[in-house]
């Protein structure tokens, strides 16, 4: 087991292979077009920061990391989590921009797909079960990932992850700027962007807000499908 992960920390992903490149494309990569308009997530994200917030923010990942991986062409062709997970194998000048940009389309690809104008019903079945059996119960553990995404300090993102190294055990973690759960050999299966341009125009200097209202745009049948995959995963490293 503890080969299994420092190799995976160092040089392979841990991501199960329907899982990579699966929604992402390959590179050179293509921003990505909203499952929705930009006014359907309305009142909780408002129209004009969701446009801000895929034409320009997530554009400009894309716009970055396909600069930066035209001065490595064997990156043609790869998935962004293939790329991430190798990131210590491109050369020194672009592996931060190729994490930064990477992470950036990434995080964002993953985050647009969480979201629904039908969101907010909650988790069902065995998802609503893990989460009661890991967080005593559905309150609990949105207050946890509330909180943990209202002290993290500075731009970054809070997820609901699963670890396919222990069982799929259920975790909330924040990382920082564009990092992903790549890194850290996870398995995302809800986030939301902590970063001032995903809120501020609305919530101003309001996280917790930003943060209570989330809920009623969750996606949990997409969270509920990245369980299952993820369960999967799990018991073929056991
Ligand atoms: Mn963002």
């Amino acid at each position: 087991m503890k080969d299994v992960i420092s190799e995976s920390s160092q040089s392979r992903s841990t991501m199960p292979p329907e899982l990579m490149g699966e929604h992402l494309g390959v590179a050179p990569f293509e921003l990505p077009s909203l499952p929705y308009d930009y006014s359907d997530l309305e009142p909780i994200i408002d129209t004009e920061t969701m446009k801000l917030h895929h034409d320009k923010h997530h554009r400009a990942y894309v716009d970055g990391l396909n600069k930066a991986l035209e001065k490595y062409p064997d990156a043609r062709g790869r998935s962004i989590e293939d790329i991430l997970a190798r990131i210590n194998e491109f050369p020194s000048d672009i592996a931060t921009t190729v994490h930064n940009m990477g992470g950036g389309h990434a995080n964002h690809e993953f985050f647009w797909k969480v979201l629904s104008p039908r969101g907010g019903e909650g988790p069902k079945d065995e998802l609503r079960q893990a989460l009661e059996s890991r967080f005593g119960d559905l309150d609990s553990f949105r207050k946890q990932f509330e909180e943990i995404g209202t002290k993290h300090f500075g731009s970054g993102w809070v997820l609901l992850v699963a670890d396919p190294r222990t069982a799929g055990k259920l975790e909330i973690v924040s990382v920082h700027d564009q990092d992903t759960v790549i890194d850290l050999g996870k398995v995302a299966l809800l986030s939301c962007d902590l970063w001032e341009h995903a809120y501020y125009l609305k919530y101003n200097n309001r996280r917790p807000d930003w943060l209570r209202s989330f809920w009623d745009v969750v996606n949990w049948n997409y969270v509920a499908e990245y369980f299952a995959k993820s369960r999967t995963q799990a018991s073929r490293t056991q």
